[in-house]
């Protein structure tokens, strides 16, 4: 007992010292990965050491080149800090060291995943009868919606490829907008379906609907899926659900939804309609490490024909061949996993429902506040229609933008990444934490607002 007391109490010091530091940190790295690895030394010693002296090296070698992700002013790419809920759940997710694949084997997080999924579809207004499974992020969960909508599309042509393969049946089409997340494309080719066919889209990046329904009335009547986008990682823009989930089905289409961030829109009130008649798909992915500030890794792919996902991720991989109750193991890829509904689980019980909403609701106040105040800084456009979480700015020319970008890395009061949307140079803003303030908005707008003037 005593080795686990002194290695935790070490790991929670250091956890305490991180966490305090993040309020006033540079966001960026201090020291280079070669510095690290001096630090760690990178020799295998040939003796070891007791674990709290191992925890007390890694924490101390690791520091300086640790980003502040979870800071309140980090906006990089689209992810989020931790919610302390979920950060102490995940402390336990690791202590009580749970296989979380069967029921009989761990009856307290199976009941968590339930309790969690049924909550997550409550939310999220998907339907009651969808199984959930809990993956490594949206990309798995974009692969495993996208596997049970393939294998769905192929069977319906009569071809069963859990039993038959690809080769030699039946031709997927795949249709995608213009500017669907790359992993849509990556989860396609571990599917061994190639490149999709791209739709085109409008002026914030959602695909067109009279554009898809002219391809998907362009093909034969064979096998069909169509990927749909809530929250594109540019403009935060969702496609127009409605019309276009309709169009899919008359032509026998799969729809999946790539929501990573943009899903959570439905669990506000005031943002739901940006997602209205999304609920009509068949599959939909999801991050909780992005919006619900979970720890990584933790996505969540929807699948609303539990024996489709079962046929497709299950052991037994046959349609109809179910258990009584469907095994965790059979909705995600993986045998073997940690009990990652347990910190969804705890930051769902720690928010409830309106604290949920709350959440959502925030981070698109603070973007829209970033919007305002760079529209006031000279020579900045803001080019998307802010509407979630997402704002992306020109700073006059395509040199401007990026020496914005270099300099505001080099300031280290914020983290904002470097992109390129419609043929520009752009600083996107990604507002996807919890602990984010008003003042920290303040203060990362003055650096934004001192970066540009410097560069003049
Ligand atoms: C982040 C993101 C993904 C990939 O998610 P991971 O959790 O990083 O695997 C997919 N789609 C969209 C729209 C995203 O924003």
């Amino acid at each position: 007992m005593d080795s686990f007391s002194r290695a935790l109490d070490v790991a929670h010091d250091h956890a305490m010292g991180w966490l305090d530091s993040l309020g006033e940190r540079p966001v960026p790295p201090q020291a280079s990965v070669e510095e690290v690895i001096m630090a760690l030394g990178p020799d295998l010693p040939q003796r070891g050491c007791p674990p709290e002296e191992a925890v007390a090296l890694l924490a101390q070698a690791c520091d300086p080149g640790l980003t502040a992700m979870a800071s309140g002013r980090f906006f990089g790419f689209v992810i989020g800090g931790t919610h302390p809920a979920a950060l102490a759940a995940d402390w336990l997710v690791s202590a009580w060291d749970q296989n979380s694949g069967l029921r009989t084997l761990t009856p307290a997080h199976s009941a968590v995943e339930d309790v969690a999924s049924a909550w997550l579809l409550d939310l999220l207004g998907l339907p009651i009868e969808s199984a959930v499974g809990f993956t490594t992020g949206a990309t798995m969960a974009n692969f495993t919606g996208l596997a049970a909508g393939r294998d769905a599309v192929i069977r319906q042509a009569g071809w069963d490829v859990a039993r038959r393969g690809l080769a030699g049946g039946p031709p997927v089409r795949v249709l995608v907008g213009a500017e669907r997340h790359d992993t849509v494309d990556v989860a396609l080719r571990y599917l061994g379906l190639g490149a999709p066919e791209v739709v085109d889209v409008d002026d914030q990046g959602r695909i067109r609907a009279d554009a898809l329904e002219l391809a998907l009335n362009r093909g034969d009547a064979g096998p069909v899926m169509v990927v749909l986008q809530a929250g594109n990682i540019h403009s935060g823009a969702c496609d127009p659900f409605a019309e276009t989930v309709q169009a899919a089905h008359r032509h026998g289409a799969w729809v999946h939804v790539d929501g990573a961030f943009g899903l959570w829109a439905a669990a506000s009130p005031a943002y739901r309609h940006l997602v209205q008649g999304y609920e009509a798909a068949d599959s939909w992915a999801t991050d909780a490490h992005k919006t619900l500030n979970v720890p990584y890794d933790s996505g969540l792919c929807i699948v609303r024909d539990a024996a489709a996902l079962q046929a497709a991720m299950g052991a037994h991989g046959a349609y109809l061949v179910r258990d009584e109750t469907c095994q965790p193991l059979d909705k995600v890829p993986e045998l073997s996993r940690r009990g990652r509904a347990i910190p969804v689980w705890a930051v769902l019980r720690c928010l409830g429902r309106d604290g949920v909403a709350d959440l959502v609701e925030r981070l698109c106040r603070h973007a829209a506040m970033f919007a305002d105040a760079l529209r006031t800084i000279p020579g900045v456009t803001v080019l998307n229609d802010v509407v979630l979480t997402q704002v992306c700015a020109t700073f006059g020319s395509d040199e401007r933008t990026d020496e914005v970008v270099q300099r505001l890395l080099a300031d280290g009061t914020t983290w904002m990444t470097g992109s390129t949307w419609h043929g520009q140079r752009i600083l996107r803003i990604s507002v996807s934490n919890w602990s984010t303030t008003e003042d920290d908005v303040d203060r990362c707008v003055a650096a934004v607002r001192r970066v540009a003037r410097e560069v003049g």
